[in-house]
């Protein structure tokens, strides 16, 4: 089984980066990627862990983009880039931008919950390692801690979504610049989970065709078609768009560790065609497999 999109503590997951190598290995996987949002800092865990137990491991970043769709409409793109040089300096500097804004984005967001319920900046903090990316799951978890809410699900549904009176958009790359950076630093880039805020009730004619064509002229190389978020009507369309391009497809569970979210390991996989066509595509790192 091959699933190539995982968090760790480094971001927004449950388990360390010991931890995922070892469920993984657990679960039937035989080959893992590590997706942290923003962030490659659990990589050289990750790939001591994989070592010790005969796991294959793909490093990899979930990168926070904004796209613009019109004038005056931006839509959050997170975009999955496998293998890319984590030393390259444009790449890096942007993902420090990104990291930074997430900080104060969700200072922020503390600040107006603070004016209804029993939240601070210091309880938040104490949901998260030193150094890892912070993000909406980390308010959540403080949430849950002092009580306000059961779960980090039922933050987000409750309190945190992102039409709610308490969220602050942050600032990030834009996607067709961050398709091209992933490229110059010798990664692949995937789309994640494409469209789930797309309504449940539209029809396959009303899909962004034209919007999908200037991520694919700007360099993208493949999709995430089978996710639990992607919606079922979308996947055969988005696998004629693939195909059609010459895109690469993939499969993965978006896990966040047991408690971080439903989604489990090895759930949605790919096919070991399509993570060849990965590996070799990529020249930024290496795979250890
Ligand atoms: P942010 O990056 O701060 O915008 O927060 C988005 C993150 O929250 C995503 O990466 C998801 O992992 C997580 N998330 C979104 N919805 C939920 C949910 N219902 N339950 C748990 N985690 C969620
Ligand atoms: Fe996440
Ligand atoms: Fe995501
Ligand atoms: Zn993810």
């Amino acid at each position: 089984m091959i699933d190539l999109h995982t968090h760790s503590t480094k971001s927004d997951g449950k388990d360390t980066p010991t931890e995922l190598v070892a469920n993984a290995k657990a679960n039937g996987i035989s080959v893992l990627a590590i997706t942290d949002h923003d962030t490659t800092a659990g990589w050289e865990e990750a790939l001591m862990a994989a070592r010790s137990h005969k796991i294959g491991l793909v490093p990899g970043i979930e990168v926070s983009t904004r796209q613009l769709i019109s004038s005056d409409r931006r839509i959050s793109v997170h975009m999955l880039a496998y293998l890319p040089d984590p030393n390259n300096q444009a790449l890096f500097t942007e993902l420090e931008k990104t990291r930074t804004s997430r900080i104060s984005r969700a200072k922020k967001m503390v600040e107006l919950l603070a004016e209804d319920y029993p939240i601070t900046w210091e309880l938040v903090q104490a949901e998260l390692e030193p150094g890892a990316t912070i993000g909406r799951p980390a308010i959540a978890d403080a949430m849950v801690s002092a009580g306000i809410v059961p779960t980090r699900s039922d933050a987000f549904t409750s309190i945190l979504h992102n039409r709610s009176k308490y969220y602050v958009s942050d600032h990030s790359l834009d996607t067709l610049e961050a398709i091209s950076l992933i490229r110059k630093a010798g990664g692949v880039s995937v789309i994640a989970h494409p469209l789930i805020d797309f309504p449940a009730g539209a029809s396959i004619q009303d899909l962004p065709t034209q919007y999908f064509e200037e991520l694919i002229s700007a360099g993208l190389d493949g999709i995430e078609v089978y996710h639990r978020s992607v919606p079922d009507p979308a996947k055969k369309w988005l696998e004629d768009l693939a195909l059609k391009h010459n895109l690469i497809v993939t499969g993965s569970s978006d896990y966040h560790g047991l408690t971080g979210k439903d989604n489990r390991l090895g759930e949605n996989q790919t096919s070991p065609e399509m993570l060849e066509r990965i590996i070799d595509q990529a020249s930024g790192f290496e795979a250890f497999l």
